[in-house]
């Protein structure tokens, strides 16, 4: 079944390279260079304001509030009617934190916190998320990586942050790009948390079923190179051209997907791909 048109479109910009923490877990910590960000925003605000219908963009890294000029790059999207969302270790400052709650007031994205325990002290952690919750407009929520040390913690850790008011996610560690061998009991403790960012779902399987992806959806690095969704970027298929050098070019529909391990969430929970069974 092919699902509805997806009225809000979704791009996940890895925007820089660049970060302050270096995760042991971290599925970037091979990348050559970890000094790199997007430079040429005008071109890349321009693309995005180009986009078909309605749009929100996922900024993400690296870290994105380590981007030099994250703040304006967040400006000129909300001025181009775009909807900002942001996926942070959230170490940025108070003040630039309540900037970006400001610039995005209305029309709000969401907050995705990454709580690094290796870097992050927990009680601070939810002190600044509940704060910060208390002036964004759009949702936020937690996530925090299953890694096998953390995993028993994260029930506990789940109940406090939601006993505060703020979603708690896990995410399924991965190595070499894959979900880590969990045990079938890691596996079924990682499900009691709701799985890969409450989807339900740890490693699913979608191949074949028709999904929104590189029409509705695609992901772009800081050098504008484009691609269908994660597994393609991985696999080096569906590559959508690149959006500063005017090759870039938007799937038309709904196409079958052509992988066995789906860890697009946005697809996923925004409804451009029939999920039922997935797993
Ligand atoms: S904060 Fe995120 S991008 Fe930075 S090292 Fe940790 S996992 Fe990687
Ligand atoms: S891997 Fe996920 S996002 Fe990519 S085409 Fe398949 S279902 Fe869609």
């Amino acid at each position: 079944m092919t699902p509805r048109y997806p009225i809000e479109g979704v791009v996940s910009w890895n925007m820089n390279t660049t970060c302050n923490y270096r995760c042991s877990y971290c599925t970037q910590r091979f990348v050559d260079d970890r000094g790199q960000w997007a430079r040429d925003l005008p071109r890349f605000l321009d693309a995005f304001r180009a986009l078909p219908g309605d749009w929100e963009i996922k900024l993400s890294g690296g870290e994105p509030f380590r981007h030099p000029d994250f703040l304006d790059a967040v400006q000129a999207l909300v001025e181009g009617g775009l909807r900002v969302s942001v996926v942070t270790n959230f170490s940025a400052s108070e003040a630039e934190l309540a900037r970006f709650a400001e610039l995005t007031r209305a029309r709000p994205g969401l907050l995705s916190a990454s709580l690094h325990r290796e870097y992050a002290d927990t009680d601070a952690f939810l002190a600044k998320a509940v704060w910060f919750a208390g002036i964004h407009a759009g949702p936020v929520c937690v996530t925090c990586v299953a890694t096998r040390e953390t995993l028993p913690e994260l029930p506990g850790l789940k109940a406090r942050f939601e006993a505060a008011g703020i979603a708690f996610k896990a995410q399924p560690e991965k190595q070499d790009r894959d979900v880590i061998a969990y045990t079938p009991a890691e596996r079924d403790a990682l499900l009691a948390l709701g799985g890969h960012a409450n989807t339900g779902r740890i490693d699913p399987d979608f191949e074949g079923r028709p999904c929104w992806a590189g029409a509705r959806y695609f992901i772009v690095d800081h050098r504008g190179e484009a691609f269908r969704c994660y597994p393609a970027r991985r696999y080096r298929t569906e590559r959508l051209g690149n959006l500063l050098d005017g090759t870039f070019r938007l799937g038309r529909g709904a196409e079958p997907c052509r992988y066995t391990y789906c860890n697009c969430v946005v697809p996923q929970s925004r409804g451009m791909v029939d999920t039922r069974g997935g797993q």
